[in-house]
């Protein structure tokens, strides 16, 4: 099982962000704050009575996701993976990742304190090294902060660093972006993530594109951003083994390499998401709604979301073509005990000879261009596997949903639709 912790604070909220977190403010410290003593309080009731209700279950790897989690004082960190063993049984060399922001890092004890309390791999949000993109996005941080971040984690110990980008920005050029990336391989993480911009609607900057001049790069630019920017990683070395994922050779995410296979994770904290056993359910956002639930230790078996096995098969579907492993026609046949390439003959074939998708092996993966047009590959294929699906499906076999789960011994989000390549009809089934 995947343990996420999500930790709803962040110094201040950057204007692209549709994620659940409160503003902390720049003078509060988080040692003093009354929002963070409580939210660890309830945390630590939240872990202990799941680990009691999932019989200390195995944990593969722990994530600190967020909000900023970096604002947590390194002892709080050290806590609560102390319970996380104390409640549950945590694998031997478990993946245990904490996402940061470069201020909260650069120059200080802090890496040295997080390699100290458990903390194995950081996320280091730097998305962008341009001061004006900075400014456009509502960052706390500035250019020269990242870099010192990276410096003083890699100095502090971290061996397994991971760096988020931010492609598609208001004003950015292909020519920059790829600027950017030179930048950051001279750094020489060991992970990134480059994520296309999206204006989620009602943030700041999906309202300021309405007012100011604030237009996202064309979407042939956000194209070739996304093709040549995904070619200049792999000729330095990082592997493109999901959409916006990049990593060296053994430095892949585990924990976000699990939910894209399947494997059940537990999510505490506010806003956090579980699936377990062919159930999901959402912890409420507002933290104090949250608190009050954990601490009245309410059953929520009301809110729990059936993960049929269609939705299984849908999932299994969009999870697996977003890695560069692309889809097991085992697997498939496993869920549904039908034959892929007989269900989707035709749209296959189409889009084979488009160039979209790839066959090799008994797997089907996205070429490049077939990563471009993604979600209108996945909602044709939804449509039509929804169509062909109508029996009851056969009673699966656990291990059908490891093909994959094997590589999380070597996580939401889908952000962007990069928009069309080259006009493609899919043809009906
Ligand atoms: S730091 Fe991350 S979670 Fe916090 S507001 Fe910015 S993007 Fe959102």
């Amino acid at each position: 099982m995947l343990l996420y912790i999500h930790v709803p604070f962040c110094r201040s909220r950057c204007r692209y962000c549709a994620f659940h977190s409160e503003a902390l403010g720049r003078s509060v410290d988080p040692y003093a704050s009354v929002a963070v003593r409580d939210y660890v309080d309830t945390l630590l009731l939240e872990l202990a009575t799941f680990g009691d209700r999932l019989g200390g279950a195995h944990i593969q790897t722990v994530f600190f996701g967020g909000g900023t989690p970096s604002l947590l004082p390194p002892r709080i960190v050290g806590i609560l993976l102390e319970r996380v063993r104390r409640y549950f049984t945590l694998d031997d060399g478990a993946e245990i990742t904490l996402e940061a922001n470069p201020e909260s890092l650069k120059g200080s004890l802090v890496p040295s304190q997080l390699l100290e309390a458990g903390v194995n791999r950081l996320s280091i949000g730097l998305q962008s090294l341009d001061p004006d993109m900075l400014h456009i996005l509502g960052r706390s941080h500035k250019a020269q902060d990242s870099l010192h971040a990276v410096y003083t984690a890699r100095e502090a110990g971290f061996a397994n660093i991971g760096v988020d980008l931010m492609w598609g920005l208001p004003g950015q050029s292909v020519r920059h972006w790829l600027q950017t990336l030179k930048d950051v391989v001279r750094l020489a993480p060991e992970h990134i993530s480059a994520y296309g911009l999206t204006l989620e609607p009602g943030t700041p900057l999906e309202k300021a594109s309405r007012t100011e001049d604030l237009r996202l790069p064309p979407e042939r630019d956000q194209n070739i951003m996304f093709l040549e920017g995904a070619a200049f990683l792999e000729r330095h070395g990082y592997i493109q083994y999901e959409i916006s994922n990049f990593a060296r050779m053994g430095y892949q995410c585990r924990h976000n390499t699990g939910y894209w296979s399947g494997v059940d994770y537990l999510g505490l904290g506010p806003s956090a998401t579980s699936t377990i056993a062919g159930k999901r359910w959402t912890n409420p956002s507002n933290r104090k709604a949250w608190e009050e639930k954990v601490k009245s230790g309410t059953d929520r078996s009301d809110e729990e979301e059936v993960i049929t096995p269609l939705i299984r098969v849908l999932e299994t579907i969009m999870l697996s073509l977003r890695t560069s492993r692309g889809l097991s026609f085992a697997r498939y046949k496993a869920m549904t005990g039908h034959e892929f390439l007989t269900d989707h003959r035709r749209m296959v074939q189409a889009m084979h000879e488009n160039g979209l998708v790839r066959i090799r092996n008994g797997y089907m993966r996205l070429t490049p261009n077939g990563m471009v047009v993604s979600n209108s590959i996945l909602s044709n294929l939804f449509e039509q596997t929804k169509k062909i699906l109508t029996d009851p499906l056969p009673e699966l076999d656990p291990s059908a949903t490891r093909d994959l789960a094997t590589d999380v011994q070597e996580k939401g989000p889908v952000r962007k639709n990069t928009g069309a390549v080259r006009a493609f009809v899919f043809p009906k089934a």
